[in-house]
């Protein structure tokens, strides 16, 4: 009697196990099953471009997609309102700093990407539709994209938002023929925006919101000051968050920060240094693919 007793009790319990871990599995799958699929296709196109590489090339590339994918599932940042990226959740590093890249892909995009990508650093590409007219410059930017950099969107002609900002249509055309044209080359739209020099509009504010873009600025960059036109000079201001010669004497480097910098020649030359003095210091490189977007 006993027995039975027990018995009937295990199995109750074995039922009421299974449920549970069904529906679990339901709520928690759903979603990345939807962003895996989506991830998946631009993975394909990754292996392809990549087969006719050595094979051990191939390899590498597909275990760090496969990485990729799982950290695309859940974001763990967002832009705060002074531009820094902040964890969602405790217990997430908030010891790290974004790289952007402005005016991309102009001369020197492709070989950042590639030092960034021997680095395993990432990175926002911000990208003028200027820079992308022929095929040969699309081609450029899918390279990037394929290397498993996120792609921004920078305005079509780098036009300065304010000075067209009673012309709506104008602001629109900048903003989404750009989008449209970015689309044709990686198959997908830009999930951020950065306006030129950071000047934004009413106008332009809503349209980043209807094309489902994150607004971003920046915390600090220093390469578009004439004293850091130098590798080294420019190495140390980015490592410090210090620009003395352009009235900072003071660091802006904080936990979070999100830095600018641009297709320039001394930013190329000057990129491996920075991303490894920032990790000396303790910050994390962090992949943009884990910002939060707009759905
Ligand atoms: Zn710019």
């Amino acid at each position: 009697m006993k027995k039975a007793l027990v018995i009937m009790f295990i199995s109750i319990l074995i039922l009421l196990l299974a449920s549970c871990t069904s529906t679990d599995k339901e709520q928690d799958e759903q979603p990345i099953e939807e962003k895996g699929s989506e991830t998946n296709n631009s993975l394909e196109k990754d292996s392809e471009t990549v087969e006719e590489d050595n094979n051990s090339d191939n390899m590498e590339v597909e275990e760090e997609a496969e990485e990729e994918i799982d950290k695309d599932t859940v974001a763990q940042y967002r832009v705060a309102d002074d531009w820094s990226l902040v964890p969602i959740n405790e217990g997430t590093n908030e010891k790290v700093v974004l790289l952007t890249i402005d005016d991309a892909p102009e001369k020197y995009s492709l070989e950042m990407a590639k030092t960034l990508k021997e680095l395993n650093a990432g990175a926002i590409f911000f990208v003028n539709g200027h820079f992308i007219d022929t095929p040969e410059e699309a081609e450029v930017l899918k390279q990037i994209h394929d290397m498993g950099f996120v792609i921004g969107n920078h305005t079509y002609n780098h036009v300065n938002l304010k000075e067209i900002e009673n012309d709506t249509e104008k602001q629109r055309a900048e903003l989404v023929n750009l989008n449209d044209r970015m689309e044709e080359i990686i198959g997908e739209r830009p999930k951020f925006f950065r306006a030129p020099h950071g000047v934004n509009t009413e106008e332009s504010k809503k349209i980043v919101e209807e094309e489902k873009m994150v607004l971003m600025n920046w915390s600090y960059g220093y390469d578009y000051f004439q004293p850091y036109f130098d590798k080294d000079k420019l190495v140390t201001a980015m490592v410090t968050g210090e620009g003395p010669e352009v009235d900072v004497p003071y660091s802006l480097l904080k936990d979070g920060a999100n830095l600018l910098m641009h297709d320039r020649e001394w930013t190329n030359e000057a990129l491996k240094e920075i991303v490894i003095g920032l990790r000396e210091r303790g910050y994390e490189i962090l992949d943009p693919n884990l910002i939060e977007t707009i759905k």
